[in-house]
Formats: structure tokens, sequence, C-alpha cells
């Protein structure tokens, strides 16, 4: 592990929470073995959360064990998204494996009772998918998709937007290259935050940047193909307010005859509270949608959503397969997850529990803790802004780091977000209650008593 002194901001704030080898010599005897054996086997490519790794054993709903039978309440994990282990996925996914698992060259009924349950939750207009396993693999998909519908190559997205890890959209994700030049094809605009840029009419001035974003690309020649944003803006720090304030940049696209492509990795499948689908929050029809993590609620499944004509548009010059997407396990398991999203009202209680989390943190802030410069987001997808100063609103990503270490001493697993890691990121499993939350709030309140002073 890298010094953390000598990284970009970003990346300091994962080395902070990250577990360091030069200190391992205090870790019990199992987990130091475990360790030894992943660094043996992994190499550099391995990061482990926190100074003393958890040994994970099992886990069900919203809890999470491990090897030392200690239960943490899980903040952080947005793939099993319907609760850790739920019995229905569970069991769908065992039962397919034990009839049938091949790949979609052949027919088989329950992939095509699955797209048409899945198409079903989008607006008309938006009906074919293509399975994929990731959502790396939807984004890439989209991008050759965009790249041959328009016949042009240029991409807009936000400034420290995270897309996935394939060569083509690590291109797209600036925050995995923090300092380094954008590729030609690609232009930013700033992300939607107006904490930091307070603004009347967000829609108009996100629009106005977006507008300059596409000249530029038209200028250069390559011309603009799309613009690919994550709806909940997850990695720039969490921005879903105020409602509707991406629908004049869409239009804008529109108007310039390219495509955008709604990334809803992270908002989908119900997690914002208001709808299945983060764009719809907006009044918005994207061109193409992608989905990912939370849509076999563990099982590797990835899809993208869009149109025919752009379909042919993209087969007519290449064809696409692959193996393992849509297979009858993944058809499986995504549509017991959309059963249980439906039967369990798990974007109803998102929405119910969130605002409930939203009110007792900003009620945390306005009870002697001026550190919490902010608290925003839909459903359950909740970001809490740690500033130096609620006057400059200079970023706290020290104390962030602080709080995140303290929450796992009190058995609670979160993360951060945002250009600085100051962002505490709160997306739990969609089956958290109100008690849950509340656990969240108090042990919060803890926490700052004992970590925030210094940075006060
Ligand atoms: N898009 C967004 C918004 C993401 O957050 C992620 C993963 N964090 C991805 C795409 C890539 O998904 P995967 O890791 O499944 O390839």
């Amino acid at each position: 592990m890298p010094d953390a002194a000598t990284l970009p901001e970003s990346q300091q704030i994962l080395a902070l929470n990250a577990f360091d080898a030069r200190q391992a010599g205090g870790l019990p005897p199992a987990t130091a073995e475990l360790v030894q054996r992943r660094q043996q086997t992994f190499g550099p490519t391995s990061v482990l959360f926190y100074q003393e790794p958890m040994h994970v054993v099992s886990a069900e709903g919203v809890w999470m064990t491990t090897a030392d039978g200690r239960r943490y309440l899980d903040v952080y994990n947005n793939v099993p998204s319907v609760g850790h282990c739920h019995p229905r996925v569970v069991e769908a996914i065992a039962r397919q494996a034990a009839t049938l698992n091949t790949h979609t060259r052949y027919l088989y009924d329950i992939i095509h009772t699955y797209a048409e349950r899945l198409l079903a939750t989008y607006p008309a207009g938006l009906d074919k998918v293509t399975f994929t396993c990731t959502g790396s693999e939807s984004n890439d998909l989209a991008l050759r998709i965009a790249a041959a519908a328009t016949g042009r190559r240029g991409i807009v997205v936000t400034d420290n937007a995270y897309h996935g890890n394939t060569l083509a959209v690590t291109e797209v994700s600036p925050s995995s290259m923090p300092g380094k030049p954008l590729p030609p094809h690609v232009r930013v605009v700033r992300a939607p935050d107006v904490y930091h840029a307070p603004t009347d009419d967000l829609g108009q001035r996100f629009a106005a940047e977006l507008q300059e974003a596409i000249d530029s690309l038209e200028e250069s020649g390559f011309g603009f193909a799309a613009f690919l944003a994550d709806t909940i803006f997850s990695s720039d720090g969490i921005y879903a307010d105020p409602v509707g304030f991406l629908k004049p940049a869409i239009d804008a696209v529109h108007r310039a005859g390219g495509l955008f492509i709604a990334d809803e990795v992270q908002p989908g499948f119900g997690r914002t509270g208001d709808a299945m689908w983060g764009f719809l929050r907006h009044g918005v029809l994207p061109d193409i949608v992608t989905m990912g993590k939370p849509m076999g609620n563990g099982f590797p499944m990835g899809g993208v959503v869009s149109r025919s004509e752009l379909l042919e548009a993209f087969t007519e010059s290449v064809g696409y397969f692959n193996t393992f997407g849509g297979n009858p396990v993944a058809a499986a398991a995504g549509l017991a997850v959309l059963d249980v999203i439906r039967d369990e009202q798990l974007a109803e209680n998102a929405a119910a529990v969130g605002r409930h989390l939203r009110a007792g943190l900003r009620g945390l802030a306005g009870n002697g803790h001026p550190e919490i410069g902010d608290v925003r987001g839909a459903g359950l997808y909740v970001g809490v802004e740690f500033v130096r100063d609620p006057l400059t609103r200079q970023p706290a990503p020290e104390l962030a780091t602080r709080v995140i270490n303290g929450l796992h001493r009190k058995q609670i697993l979160i993360g951060a977000a945002g250009r600085h890691g100051n962002v505490l990121k709160i997306r739990p499993p969609l089956v958290f209650s109100k008690d849950n939350a509340d656990q969240l709030v108090g042990a919060l309140g803890e926490v700052l008593e004992e970590v925030a002073a210094p940075s006060r």
C-alpha cells in the first residue's frame, strides 16, 4: 500500500480507509493468515477495507456476521439490494442451477418472462433489453451502441463520474484517473452541486455547461455522441435535487442529435424511493439505460435497455454475444429480485425510511454538529457532507475517514463518496428499517462527539 500522503486527494481517502500491510502485526492469527494468502495470490490489486480487515462468514437482511461472531449493520452494500441472502432469491438460484444453466442461444421460457417483466417497469419506447454480467459491460455496450447509432464518438460525463472498468469505460470515468488528462473524445461538466455553488436554477446552469461541452466536441471533429450520467451522481457526491433538474440538459442533448445514456447501476431497482429508475425523478426519457449491481442481488447480472432502431444500427456493423449474460440462473435471480421489490414494497420502504433517516441526520446537524454541512439524497441513497466550517464549506475528508472507522468500531459499515471523499455514502439494503436508521443516527452522533472536535 503506497504512503497515503503521496497520493492524489481522492486516492488518499481510499488509502486512509484501507488496510495497510505494514501494520499487520497486531492482527488476530486467523485474520493475519488470510491476509497473507490474499497478498500472495492477488498482489497489488488487492484492496481491503479497514486497518483490521473484516473476515465475514455470513449475512442476512441488513446484517453481516464476522468469524468472531460479531454482527454488523450494513449501511454500505447496495448489491444485496433486497437484503443479504434473501431466501426467495437464494431458492430461485438454487432451483434453476439444479435444472438447467446454459447460454442465450437456445430458447427457454424463464429468460423471456424475465425480459418481459423487466421491460414492463420502463416507460413506453424503451422496449428492448440486452443482458450482460456487470455494470461495466453494460456501459461499454451502451457506448458502442451510441457510436454506431450517431456515427460520432464524443462523450460528456460529470467531472468525478465512475462508470466502470473496461478500457472504453475507464476513459469516461474521470474519478478513475485523478489528475490525468482526459482522452480527446471526452468532455466533463461540473457535478450538479448546489451546496458549493448555489444557484436558483440548477437546470438551466447544468444545461448551459453541457451545451458548452457539446459545442466543444462538435468543433473537435469527434462530434457529440452521448451524455452518460449516473442519475443519482453517486461518485460525484450524491445529487438528487431539485427534482427534474436534468430535464433542460436532456433537451439540449436531443436538440444536438445526441443520445442520453442513463447509468442506473447505483440508483436503479427502487433505491431512490420515487420509482424503479432514477431517471424518472427527472421526468426525462433516456435513449439507453444501463443496469448492474442490484439486478441479481449478488448474482452477477447487468443489462442495457434501448430501442430497436439503436440496436439495429449497432448490430448491422458488429454482432454482440455475451456467454453468461442472461443465462437461466441469472434470469431466475433477476425475476426473484423483481418479485421481492414488488411484494415487500421496497421502493416505498426506501422512500419512507430515507425520509425518516434524512430528518434524523438533519436533526443531528442542528443539534450541535455544524461539521455536518449538508444532508441530501433520495430514498435510501443519502449523502452526509462533512465540512471544516459551515460558512466556508471547506471539505473535511479526514473527518469522514474518522467517522467511517468510528462507526466500524460500533459495528456499522459505511463508506464515502465525492471528489474530496468527505461525503458519507449511505446506501444500505432496501430492507433497512426506521429502527436501523435510528441506530445509525444515534451511533453517528456518538462517533461525532468522539472524533469531530479537532476539525471544528
Ligand atoms: N456505473 C456506476 C455508476 C457504478 O457505480 C459502477 C460500479 N461501482 C459501475 C457502473 C460498474 O459496475 P461493475 O463494477 O459491476 O462493472
